[in-house]
């Protein structure tokens, strides 16, 4: 423990009973008093009796005590003078604290509770103020490329809005809603982030976050990037569209539906599996057949593929030659999401010129709710922003400054 100059340990109590050691701490005599703000020599004014707990020692539960001076200063006023082995304001000692944010890192709360034997908000109080000094620490982030998606809450469709610095791998901040006008107000208040080196902010196609950002960068149209998996994901729920109805047509005509069973099979991504296999080898000649689901699937399939270019002109080409054919699909929800790409092209085009796409964050959503499911469901959004923080803040969260 840092029990150092000027402290020293005086006189060390234990009690069987309660199996606690106390650890008696005290001022070296003799020494000069100074103010905890501007290190001044200041006159004593009166002692504060304090209690922090530590970690165990040979199965006692240890506590350090003393009687610590207030000083008063000229500047400014009266003062606890600063101790060595914890933070202001905390009942444990930063090597405590420390040791429990450790085992936040792999536990729930519940857990560390029971195993350092504090309730659940003494817990909660230790997380949520480092993650409040974390914060405070957090240098001025100049983020290059940030993403920004939605990831649900709690049952019932509460959604809070997720914003990656994706250079640094690191969750800037989390917004209560998804709602425009709070995305747009976040963007005006951050002091801590200087965005002059922004190139790209990708996205889903929506219009309030879009209309956000415009309304907060004038090269907004040159930043935002629409992420390809939100694309496909159109084109995937227009193709199921399509096999539904066109399987309910076969039933509906009392005629044996070549499609049944097969909806996910359609919706894979044929680029990223086997199709040697056997599932695949009976599923393939469905795509040859002469079916609205094969043509919409074919529509679906070269959509996939048009992400990866680096000459702008054959990407706008080879997008404008897929545009044509949707147009001509006689697929009413696929021409919907034809429409749609041609509405938001410009951004599409953005995500390809800048290369970027938000798995990054969707890999991070994954751990939000391994996290929202391992705390059993958070009461409050304060608490699920917090945990998000603490976990994938990249803060420094420890007592004392580390870097
Ligand atoms: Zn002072």
């Amino acid at each position: 423990m840092d029990i150092t100059d000027p402290w020293e340990v005086t006189s060390i109590k234990r009690d069987s009973k309660s199996r606690e050691v106390t650890a008696i701490v005290a001022l070296k005599a003799g020494l000069p008093l100074l103010c905890p703000i501007c290190g001044m020599v200041a006159k004593l004014h009166d002692h504060r009796f304090r209690r922090w707990r530590h970690l165990d020692s040979c199965n006692h539960k240890t506590i350090v005590e003393a009687d610590i001076p207030r000083v008063e200063c000229t500047e400014h006023g009266i003062k606890q003078v600063a101790v060595t082995w914890a933070v202001k304001g905390s009942r444990f000692t930063a090597e405590f604290e420390s040791t429990v944010l450790l085992w936040l890192k792999g536990d729930p709360i519940s857990t560390v509770a029971e195993n350092f034997r504090l309730s659940w908000d003494e817990v909660d109080g230790i997380m949520s103020r480092a993650v409040k000094r974390g914060l405070a620490r957090r240098d001025t982030t100049s983020p290059k490329n940030i993403g920004i998606d939605e990831t649900s809450f709690q049952k019932h469709h509460q959604y809070v809005t997720v914003i990656l610095d994706k250079d640094t791998d690191t969750v800037i901040d989390i917004l209560d809603d998804r709602k425009a006008v709070t995305l747009k107000n976040w963007l005006q208040i951050q002091q801590k982030s200087d965005f002059s080196e922004l190139q790209s902010i990708t996205m889903d196609m929506w219009d309030p976050f879009i209309n956000a950002v415009k309304k907060s960068f004038q090269d907004a149209e040159k930043l935002i990037a629409f992420d390809r998996f939100h694309v496909s994901q159109h084109f995937g729920k227009a193709l199921d569209k399509i096999r539904a109805e066109e399987h309910r047509s076969f039933i509906n005509g009392e005629a044996k539906s070549p499609l049944v069973r097969s909806k996910y099979q359609w919706l894979i991504n044929s680029h990223r599996i086997d199709n040697r296999s056997t599932r695949r080898k009976e599923f393939m000649p469905l795509t040859r057949m002469n079916l609205k689901t094969a043509r919409a699937w074919r529509i679906k399939e070269a959509a996939t593929s048009l992400w990866d270019y680096s000459y702008m002109g054959a990407a706008e080409r080879n997008w404008k030659r897929l545009l044509g054919w949707i147009s001509r699909c006689r697929l009413k929800p696929m021409i919907a999401v034809g429409n749609m790409v041609r509405r938001y092209f410009w951004g599409i085009l953005n995500a390809i010129r800048l290369k970027e796409n938000n798995s990054m964050l969707e890999a991070k959503n994954a751990c939000i709710q391994r996290i929202k499911k391992i705390a059993c469901g958070f009461r409050n959004r304060k608490r699920f922003k917090n945990a998000i923080l603490f976990h994938l803040g990249g803060l420094d969260l420890q007592p004392f400054p580390t870097r």
